[in-house]
Parts: structure tokens; C-alpha cells; sequence
């Protein structure tokens, strides 16, 4: 079943005289469960179509449908509930907040959401239980990226969406990053989308979207994604 379809999406931005085409009349489907890696160069379109899978920006053609419901002309209202409940983001340099413990962190961002999961599980799960009081600046890229991880999912999000979550860690802490999106996806069936320029990554994937110039060149199944380790 598809929980994401785009049809014919292209996005243009206009900068004074100049028509930048970040994306190029796009189509893709993505399955209820699937980890789909979107792979390409710097500059080939993939935070923009990033941007309009999660809700944060509108297409300027075509159509984007989340399990059945238009996302192009929905409101912002509607938007703003689709990116609370629906959505889980990762950033590349985590994006938490510097004030709030780990805790903290995960709490406030299942404050708003309709089903959330028990904060102390999840940071369980990411295995920092021991670290909950810790403030961001006394965690290690790591750690922080799997603070970053357990708020995304106590919001018990439909998709996991992904920018470079590995892009500000060395090697083996990227791996462990990737365990638990793989995790992630595998426990809880939930669907996973990361965007990156790492072609390392593409093999963890069920599908790879390659994509350059604003178009999906190919698509490449891969019958056994290997595991991140
Ligand atoms: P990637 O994430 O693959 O690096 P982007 O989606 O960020 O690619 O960018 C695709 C193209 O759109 C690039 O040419 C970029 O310069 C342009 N672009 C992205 N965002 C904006 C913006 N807000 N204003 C103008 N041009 C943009
Ligand atoms: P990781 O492989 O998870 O990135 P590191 O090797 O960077 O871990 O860090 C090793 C240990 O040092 C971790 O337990 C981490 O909590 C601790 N640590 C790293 N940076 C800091 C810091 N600024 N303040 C306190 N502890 C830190």
C-alpha cells in the first residue's frame, strides 16, 4: 500500500530574473513500511523534495498525496497537523535544543502530538535512558543524533524523514545512527526516507532513488539491503 505518491511535482524559485528548477516534473511512490534512501550530488534537488514530502513547502506543479490526502493545496493548518502528527524529521546536526535536557528535548516534542510513546522507552530504545538529565553539550555528535532520533519517534510518526543523518559523524557512529533508523523501521513497520549524498547509504535501502538536475534518473530495488554493520 502507498503511503506517499507524487505526480508531475516540480518546484521553481524565482530569484529576481533568474528561475531556479530545483525540481523537474517527478513522479514516485513510496510504500507503507519501505526505507527508501534518496541519492544524489549537492545541488540535485533532494531537500527540496524533502520539503514537500514533510509538509514544509508547497509544489509549484503537480501533486503530492499523503495515504490518499492532497498535500499541494492543503491549508496550512492542515499542513501544520500533518508535519506534527505524521512526520518524525532528522536533521544532519541535530537540531536540539541547547537549554532543554534530552528529556526535555523528547518531551516537548510529543507535547502537541495526538499519540506519542513513553519518552522514557524510547530513550530506552536509543539507549540513553542513563543520559535523560544530560544536556545536549555534554552528549558526544552520537549521542546527540540519538536524542535527535528518540524525539522524532515519540511523536510516533507515520514517516521518518531523514536530511544527512549521518552527515556530521565519523564512520562507526554514523553505523550505529543507521542501526537504529533500521530499527526504527523494521520494529515498528514504520516507513523511513533519507536523503543523502553518501552512496554508502543506498545500500541499506529497499529502494534507492537516484536523483540529479531535479529528476529521479533511476530507481533501484535492492532484493537484500544489507544491514548497516
Ligand atoms: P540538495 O538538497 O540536493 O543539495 P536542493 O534541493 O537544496 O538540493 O537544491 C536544488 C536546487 O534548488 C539548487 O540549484 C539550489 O540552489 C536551488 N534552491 C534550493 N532552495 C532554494 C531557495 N530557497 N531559493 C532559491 N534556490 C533554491
Ligand atoms: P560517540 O562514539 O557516541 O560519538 P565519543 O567517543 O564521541 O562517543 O564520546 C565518548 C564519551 O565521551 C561519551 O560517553 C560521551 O558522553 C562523552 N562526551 C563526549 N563529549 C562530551 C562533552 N562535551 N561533555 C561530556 N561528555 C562528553
Amino acid at each position: 500500500e502507498s503511503i506517499l505518491v507524487a505526480k508531475n511535482l516540480s518546484k521553481t524559485y524565482q530569484m529576481g530574473e533568474v528561475t531556479v528548477s530545483a525540481l523537474r516534473d517527478v513522479n514516485f511512490e513510496i510504500y507503507d513500511g519501505e526505507f527508501v534512501v534518496v541519492l544524489g550530488p549537492s545541488g540535485s534537488g533532494k531537500s527540496t523534495m524533502l520539503n514537500m514530502i514533510g509538509g514544509m513547502d508547497q509544489a509549484s506543479e503537480g501533486e503530492i498525496y499523503f495515504r490518499g490526502k492532497a498535500l499541494h493545496n492543503a491549508t496550512d493548518k492542515t499542513l501544520t497537523q500533518f508535519r506534527r502528527n505524521a512526520i518524525g524529521f532528522v536533521f544532519q546536526f541535530y537540531n536540539l535544543i541547547p537549554n532543554l535536557t534530552a528529556y526535555e528535548n523528547v518531551k516537548l516534542s510529543v507535547e502537541l502530538s495526538k499519540d506519542p510513546l513513553d519518552i522514557e522507552m524510547v530513550l530506552n530504545e536509543v539507549e540513553l535512558l542513563d543520559r535523560s538529565d544530560h544536556f545536549p553539550s555534554q552528549l558526544s555528535g552520537g549521542q546527540q543524533q540519538r536524542v535527535a532520533i528518540a524525539r522524532a519517534i515519540a511523536k510516533n510518526p507515520d514517516i521518518l524523514l531523514c536530511d544527512e543523518p549521518t552527515g556530521a559523524l565519523d564512520f562507526s557512529t554514523g553505523l550505529s545512527v543507521l542501526n537504529l533508523l533500521k530499527k526504527f523501521n523494521k520494529t515498528y513497520k514504520k516507513t523511513v526516507v533519507i536523503i543523502t549524498h553518501n552512496a554508502g547509504i543506498g545500500k541499506i535501502g529497499d529502494r534507492v532513488f537516484y536523483i540529479k538536475d531535479g529528476q529521479i534518473e533511476k530507481v533501484v530495488v535492492n532484493d537484500k539491503p544489507l544491514a548497516p554493520e
